[in-house]
């Protein structure tokens, strides 16, 4: 008898044209799983897909805003019908609308929550189904060490802060079905957000990167590739017994 070799897992990562989730999307697929790339814009994330493709790794580029229900459910079907059935999650899809309080408008708020809580939501309730009927699921959330507070991010510290809760309620209810949970909360990563706000603030980006690194014990910020590893081995089958964490990857303590 041949012995045969099984379907790739299938993992779909939001945000994943660029920064933390295209660096997660090359991670997962050179650990051999096929690979969803959502983005808002389907052609955003063509560059992900070919580094993927260019290294032998199979991946889909996928247009879709998280925040919306039907642009979700569609997004998941096709990536059904087109990689196989999803297993694997991380939801890393984000935004800034950075504010102090008495100047940030409710559009800061809502928009803030619709695509990081929100988008969390519907796209784990549209994709569970498949972990449940596989047996085997693994969610990793994208939370923040701003989830402890960040002065001019009171909607992005809430929604980091709740999406810490949403993932333990999610282990707690999943678990059964062999799906775990887990958050991974970056400090400071250099990616286009992290450069958004050293604009905001009036700070070149290198000098922003060096003052940031003065604070963190290791002595330098973290790169997209910091967090990728961590979702990597959340997302292992080894992990199984992982789930519930909230996993501070900022190149120091934090809890
Ligand atoms: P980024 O470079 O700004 O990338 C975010 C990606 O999400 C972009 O490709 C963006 O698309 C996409 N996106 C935004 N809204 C979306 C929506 N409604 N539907 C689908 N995709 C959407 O951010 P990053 O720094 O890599 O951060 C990734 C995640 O890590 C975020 O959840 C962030 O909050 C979290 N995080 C980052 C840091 C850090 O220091 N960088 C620290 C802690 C946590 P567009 O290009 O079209 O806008």
């Amino acid at each position: 008898m041949t012995e045969q070799t099984p379907a790739p897992r299938v993992a779909i990562v939001t945000g994943a044209a660029r920064g933390i989730g295209a660096a997660t999307a090359v991670r997962l697929a050179a650990d051999g799983l096929a690979v969803a790339v959502v983005d808002l814009d389907e052609s955003a994330g063509k560059d992900t897909v070919e580094r993927i493709t260019a290294a032998g790794g199979r991946a889909l580029a996928v247009g879709a805003d998280v925040s919306d229900a039907e642009q979700v459910q569609a997004a998941v079907d096709r990536v059904a019908a087109e990689l196989g059935a999803p297993t694997v999650l991380v939801n890393n899809a984000g935004v800034l609308r950075d504010n102090l309080l008495f100047k940030m408008s409710e559009s800061d708020w809502d928009t803030v929550m619709s695509v990081h809580l929100k988008g969390a939501f519907l796209m784990t309730r549209a994709v569970q189904k498949h972990m449940v009927d596989a047996g085997f699921g693994r969610v990793v959330n994208l939370s923040s060490s701003s989830a402890q507070g960040n002065r001019g991010q009171a909607n992005y510290s809430a929604a980091k802060a709740g999406l810490q809760g949403f993932t333990k309620t999610l282990a707690i209810e999943l678990g059964k079905f062999g799906v775990t949970a887990n958050a991974v909360a970056p400090g400071f990563i250099a990616t286009d957000m992290t450069a958004a706000t050293a604009a905001r603030v009036g700070m070149d980006f290198e000098e922003f990167k060096k003052a940031a690194a003065t604070q963190i014990p290791v002595a330098r910020v973290g790169v997209p590739e910091d967090i990728a590893h961590t979702i990597s081995f959340l997302v292992s089958e080894g992990a199984g017994f992982v789930s519930g964490q909230v996993v501070y990857v900022a190149g120091g303590p934090l809890d």
